[in-house]
């Protein structure tokens, strides 16, 4: 069955922030046969598909949204320049695949501004205090990268140093809620040590949710169709969806953690215990960003600055402001204090953003403001978070989500053991993934041993990115 350019589309309605699809051949019928089923297209599951098609083999993707992307969402509607809505920021230039995939695609990749900047009450903070921030923030990750080579892992938290005074509060945030979606008390030490540097930051103008529809318009995939059923055991697997159920030598699994652990797609015979609990473990933080567009320059700030604030407080925030010199401002807001933020629903995050910019410029931001969008990602029924994140004790979990069930084989940023939580992560472990499947139906050989492609070093200061 040879089928490219071919897409299923059940739901009559596209969003908003699905631009990238216009002009697709829509409405051929689900096929009752591939070699590998891929559930979900995301970062994770387009890699993987894309590396199945490279082996020749049949790919089928199932969708259970109307759009490709999954967390990497871009809005292209709403405002004068695309508002990314989940992950905006890729990292490692030198190797990163989906970087030379983008500019071979057209789009356009630059590196994120450093116009970063801390404000204290309603002004700048000077060189030196800067320089004081910096260097908290180092000691923060030099006593979280200690801890980690102890005999128990224990939370972030625990092991920050007690004298980082009017910084701490700060350090918290750009190395917890900011950096992964937790706060750093519910954060190991072994997972963050692990994680690979992610500040040589790189963003796609045109955004990362098209980067990934675009990366995906060579593979057969079935919009609005969730798996439902997945049946394993024997030789072969059946995914079970609305629109049919599809016969295949092998799965791929790419739904987020939290979906995975929420029982949503069943599987017979049960998906055993050890995976569903590595799972669990691995729950999604909160990060969600509140999209305003202001009139004029009531913040008085330049193209593409970024701020945080000098806080002792988790009610705080991380400015994108005026994004590649347009109206646009965008507020993240992550952790317990994200999470009960955004479930208090738009009005209220909005609410907040505009109080914030207020206490932090002074100047009347509410008149400012002419439109506004903002993000839910914890109550978006197919991601169910933001990215994934462990507790102490966590860590392991992540190679546990690597091993093969059968014929069924897992991906997704939560599998990746250094690059979780990231879009590198995600196509890695597509990637992976496919390999891991190919090789199970014969399709390739014993696995060489190929040095990973992004480099283990990943000493993470400061100096570059906050979000
Ligand atoms: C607000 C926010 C900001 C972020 N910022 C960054 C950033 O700047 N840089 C970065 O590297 N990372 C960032 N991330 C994280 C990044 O977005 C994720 O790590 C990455 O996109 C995950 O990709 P994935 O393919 O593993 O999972 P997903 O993108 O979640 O893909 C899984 C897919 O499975 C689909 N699905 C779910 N259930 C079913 C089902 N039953 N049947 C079929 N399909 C199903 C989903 O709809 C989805 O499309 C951010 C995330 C958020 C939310």
């Amino acid at each position: 069955m040879a089928m490219t350019r071919r897409r299923l589309l059940s739901a009559a309605a596209m969003t908003a922030v699905a631009p990238a699809l216009g002009g697709r051949a829509w409405g051929a019928p689900l096929p009752r046969e591939a070699d590998i089923v891929v559930i979900g297209a995301g970062a994770a599951g387009i890699a993987a598909a894309r590396r199945i098609q490279a082996a020749n083999r049949r790919v089928i993707v199932v969708e259970a949204a109307s759009q490709i992307g999954g967390r990497c969402l871009t809005d292209s509607a709403t405002f004068d320049v695309p508002f990314d809505r989940g992950a905006r920021w890729m990292h490692n230039p030198e190797t990163n695949p989906m970087a030379r995939l983008a500019r071979n695609a057209g789009l356009e990749i630059s590196a994120a501004s450093l116009g970063q900047k801390i404000r204290i009450g309603q002004r700048n903070a000077r060189a030196g205090e800067t320089e004081e921030f910096l260097a908290a923030a180092v000691r923060a990750n030099r006593a979280i990268d200690d801890a980690s080579r102890g005999k128990a892992d224990v939370s972030c938290a625990s092991v920050l140093p007690k004298n980082l005074g009017d910084w701490a509060g700060t350090a918290e945030f750009v190395l917890g809620a900011n950096a992964t979606g937790k706060d750093l008390r519910d954060v190991s030490v072994m997972d963050k040590a692990r994680a690979q540097d992610r500040n040589a930051a790189i963003g796609c103008r045109q955004g990362l949710g098209v980067l990934i529809a675009r990366l995906s318009e060579q593979v057969p995939l079935a919009l609005s169709t969730p798996a439902s059923h997945i049946i394993w055991g024997g030789r072969d697997v059946a995914v079970a969806t609305p629109a049919g159920k599809i016969a295949a030598r092998a799965a791929i699994v790419t739904v987020s953690s939290n979906v995975l652990a929420a029982g949503n797609i069943k599987f017979t015979p049960e998906i055993p215990k050890r995976q569903l609990d590595a799972a669990a473990r691995l729950s999604l933080g909160s990060y969600d960003r509140i999209a305003l567009q202001l009139s004029g320059s009531p913040l008085g700030l330049a193209r593409d600055d970024v701020i945080i604030e000098q806080s002792n407080s988790t009610r705080t925030a991380l400015l994108s402001a005026h994004i590649g010199g347009s109206s646009l401002c965008v507020i993240d807001v992550a952790g317990s204090f994200g999470r009960d933020l955004s479930g208090e629903g738009e009005q209220a995050m909005v609410a907040f953003a505009v109080e914030w910019l207020t206490k932090l410029f002074g100047s009347d931001v509410a008149a400012a403001v002419k439109k506004t969008s903002a993000t839910r990602w914890n109550a978006s029924p197919f991601a169910l978070g933001a990215m994934s994140v462990a507790p102490p004790g966590g860590q392991p979990s992540r190679k546990i989500l690597t091993e093969p069930i059968g014929n069924v084989f897992l991906a997704g940023e939560a599998t990746h053991e250094t690059l979780w939580g990231t879009i590198d992560g995600a196509w890695e472990s597509g990637e992976r993934a496919a390999e891991a499947a190919l090789r199970k139906i014969g399709a390739l050989g014993e696995p060489a041993t190929a040095p990973s492609r992004v480099p283990k070093q990943r000493r993470r200061g400061t100096q570059g990115k906050f979000n």
